[in-house]
């Protein structure tokens, strides 16, 4: 019997079990992992950028983890000798409509307690020779990662303390049995007296295998990249963004300077066939089915169908992608630029087509479904493992107050 069953081992999950075992040492924790690796998902496929915060509405989940979570992922890679770096990040304005934008943002920023600077187009230029802009932030406090080595840290850590945890387990069942939960997996049954949901992409179809409503369902939107040849990264030395359009969660097409020094253009935002699908060609007809057949991708659909139609040329355009980068860095030509991987956000639509703009957490009694975390959830990890494992009573039966 254990106290705290975890489902899911991407960051989420995996900082979760790490607060758990901090916050009860003598608890009994394990985590279970459908793949044969850590972070193979959402969090191993993703930009590797510990964000500031600088987007996000003041006094939001997003905004609060994310600032707090940016200090704590860097001061875990220093604990933990992880390769990483504070670059900071430069986001362009390139047409006079976007000043406006650009300005809220700086507001934002701001109001979010981060160190910015206005960058004139020269200023820009300093930091970032090839960009063509026409105004910018700085945003010091963005750095890089590779989130993976941060989940085998967390792993390691989870087992030091004492946990258990499972890779090639996955779990197809949940039933309620008096205080105990009883998780059926491909790999035995755990027994655990608290669950808490960290499968992104399948977290709404976990909630539902605990009779829990998570009143959204998770849309899978592939984020595919491409990636400078090594000859050619001297065009980009830190982070180039451009100022996101505020309809979207997604952040628009940047350039990241990578950990390992391999710089990546992307990613776009296309409708993903399959969960888990980060091939053009991926489906999966459950999947697919799902999603035409739920009303808020119709109601999303109608309001964004320009924008969905771009993204799709822009998925099977490269010189469609290549012209939306060149807005940035108008030298970058299509044979600077060679395809590399994708990933999958698991980001959760209402039916009434509106997307889940924040983190979302749902309780139950004796459980916790973390329903929608998209980026900047990994930067934010740290701190949402912690407010979970604070949430939680230490007789676990007991109801949680999540106190966010
Ligand atoms: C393209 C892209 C770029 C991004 N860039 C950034 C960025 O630069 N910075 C940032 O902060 N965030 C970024 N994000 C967001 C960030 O990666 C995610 O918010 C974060 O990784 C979510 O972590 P997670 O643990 O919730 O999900 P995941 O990493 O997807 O982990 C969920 C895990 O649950 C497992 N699972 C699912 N179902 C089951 C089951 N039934 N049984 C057992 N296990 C199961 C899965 O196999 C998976 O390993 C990006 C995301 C994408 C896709």
């Amino acid at each position: 019997m254990y106290d705290f069953g975890i489902i899911g081992g991407g960051i989420v999950g995996l900082s979760t079990g790490m607060a758990l075992g901090r916050r009860y040492p003598n608890a009994r924790i394990v985590v279970l992992e459908k793949e044969r690796l850590w972070a193979n998902h959402q969090t191993g496929n993703n930009s590797g950028v510990i964000h500031s915060g600088i987007y996000y509405k003041p006094g939001s989940f997003k905004a609060k983890f994310c600032g707090e979570g940016s200090r704590s992922m860097v001061e875990f890679c220093r604990t933990h000798g992880i390769s990483h770096e504070v670059c900071g990040k430069v986001i362009v304005a390139t047409e006079p409509e976007q000043l406006p934008l650009l300005e809220n943002l700086y507001k934002r920023g701001l109001e979010n307690n981060l160190k910015l600077a206005k960058l004139c187009a020269e200023e820009v230029k300093e930091i970032e020779p090839h960009v063509s802009c026409i105004a910018g932030i700085r945003v010091f406090t963005t750095g890089i990662v590779d989130y993976k080595q941060v989940c085998q840290k967390m792993a390691d850590l989870i087992l030091s303390q004492g946990g258990d945890i499972h890779l090639n387990t996955k779990v197809e069942k949940i039933c309620q049995t008096g205080e105990t939960q009883v998780l059926e997996t491909n790999n035995g049954t755990f027994e655990t007296r608290f669950a808490i949901n960290c499968a992104g992409l399948h977290s709404d179809r976990i909630a539902k295998l605990a009779h829990i409503d998570p009143k959204a369902k998770i849309v899978p939107f592939r984020g595919e990249y491409y990636e400078l040849k090594p000859e050619s990264r001297y065009l980009v030395k830190t982070l180039i963004y451009p100022v996101p359009n505020p309809a979207f969660p997604f952040l628009g097409v940047h350039f990241t300077r990578m950990i390992d020094g391999s710089v990546h253009a992307g990613p776009n935002a296309v409708l993903s066939f399959k969960r888990e699908g980060y091939k053009k060609t991926d489906f999966d007809i459950r999947d697919f089915t799902e999603v035409m057949t739920y009303p808020g991708f119709w109601k999303l659909a109608a309001k964004h169908a320009s924008s969905g139609i771009e993204e799709i040329i822009r998925s099977f355009s490269k010189a469609a992608f290549v012209h939306s980068l060149q807005k940035l860095i108008p030298e970058v030509q299509a044979s600077d630029l060679v395809p590399t991987h994708a990933g999958v956000r698991a980001q959760a639509l209402m039916n009434d087509g509106k997307l889940v703009d924040d983190f979302l957490i749902v309780e139950s009694k004796n459980a916790i479904h973390v329903c929608n975390a998209p980026s900047p959830a990994a930067t934010s990890s740290i701190e949402i493992g912690k407010a979970i494992a604070l949430a939680i009573p230490s007789q676990p039966h007991k109801q949680v107050a999540l106190n966010l």
